[in-house]
């Protein structure tokens, strides 16, 4: 099917775009990428009345990297993170996941913001913005306000974000040096969408107890999630095989996916348990026994 009509303007600037926004009452769209709203308008599941490009807004590029965090401008693109290595050093984490988002083609054009707003409950990008307590960093017309990931992904495809607010950036707090982390996801082709993914890092301390665990999931429930079962386990502990088994019960018995037209609730469950065992073991560098 093609799009139904709209009106389309390319504003220079982020206030511009903006008083767009609200000029048209909630029945205009941002574009940044496409590659996710183009698809929505193609199947008529979206008919916005006007199309505010936001890819000539100077300033939303831009990848910064300083002692306070990780800023990534909403229209970073895949491409760019992909290829920032100072990024992949200063973030692993979000290198590793980013690095499982779509095929290449999307890759060249797709945004941080676009999937942050778009809020695809499978994305690898919400779900590290969950995991690792980012904050979305919103303009509107009355300035800048600044929303904890947790807070601002409210259901499938739905968050925060009122309709004449754009993203302007994500924020990651530092990653701490000599950190243990890893991300696992299951897609069954590879570039689909995953049909459930784990990000989790952890600090030790001198005795090599986990301290401030973070585990978040995606593709398991209606939005990305934190487990926070699964890190009340493992604060204190030190990883071994036993662990690292108790931790994929935990996670597994802590969600309830529905069934949908990808795969049953149950296989998700389930698969989020291998998953978080996979990780866990990878993250704290354990080769476990076969299993009969
Ligand atoms: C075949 C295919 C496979 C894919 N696989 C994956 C995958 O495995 N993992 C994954 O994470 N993604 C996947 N994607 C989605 C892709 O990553 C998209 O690029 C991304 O989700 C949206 O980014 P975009 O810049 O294209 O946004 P757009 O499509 O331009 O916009 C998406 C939504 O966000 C809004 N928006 C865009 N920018 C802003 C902003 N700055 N502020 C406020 N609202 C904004 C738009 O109004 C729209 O509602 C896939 C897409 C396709 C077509």
């Amino acid at each position: 099917m093609k799009p139904p009509p709209f009106e389309y303007a390319r504003p220079a600037s982020l206030e511009e775009a903006i008083a767009l926004l609200a000029q048209h009452n909630g029945d205009a769209k941002a574009i940044a990428g496409g590659q996710s709203l183009m698809p929505m308008l193609a199947f008529r599941l979206a008919a916005p009345s006007m199309l505010v490009d936001i890819t000539r807004i100077q300033g939303l590029n831009s990848i910064d990297i300083d002692e306070n965090g990780i800023s990534l401008g909403a229209l970073v693109r895949w491409r760019d993170i992909e290829r920032h290595a100072e990024l992949a050093a200063a973030h692993p984490l979000l290198a590793a996941a980013i690095r499982h988002v779509a095929h290449y083609q999307i890759r060249n054009r797709g945004t941080v913001g676009g999937s942050v707003a778009h809020a695809d409950p499978a994305a690898e990008m919400p779900g590290i913005a969950a995991t690792c307590d980012a904050e979305i960093i919103i303009a509107g017309a009355q300035g800048r306000r600044s929303v904890r990931a947790e807070e601002f992904f409210t259901g499938s495809l739905t968050t925060a974000l009122a309709a004449e607010e754009l993203i302007a950036a994500v924020r990651l707090p530092t990653w701490k040096h000599g950190r243990r982390w890893a991300f696992e996801e299951f897609a069954r082709r590879r570039g689909d969408f995953a049909l459930a993914g784990v990000a989790l890092y952890y600090d030790l301390d001198t005795d090599a107890h986990v301290v401030d665990p973070h585990v978040g999931a995606i593709g398991v429930a209606d939005r990305p999630i934190r487990l926070k079962s699964l890190e009340q386990l493992l604060a204190g502990r030190v990883v071994d095989e036993a662990l690292v088994r108790e931790a994929a019960a935990t996670a597994a018995a802590s969600v309830s996916p529905d069934d949908d037209i990808h795969a049953p609730g149950d296989y998700r469950r389930s698969l989020l348990g291998v998953l978080v065992e996979r990780a866990l073991a990878r993250a704290a560098g354990l080769q476990l026994a076969e299993q009969a």
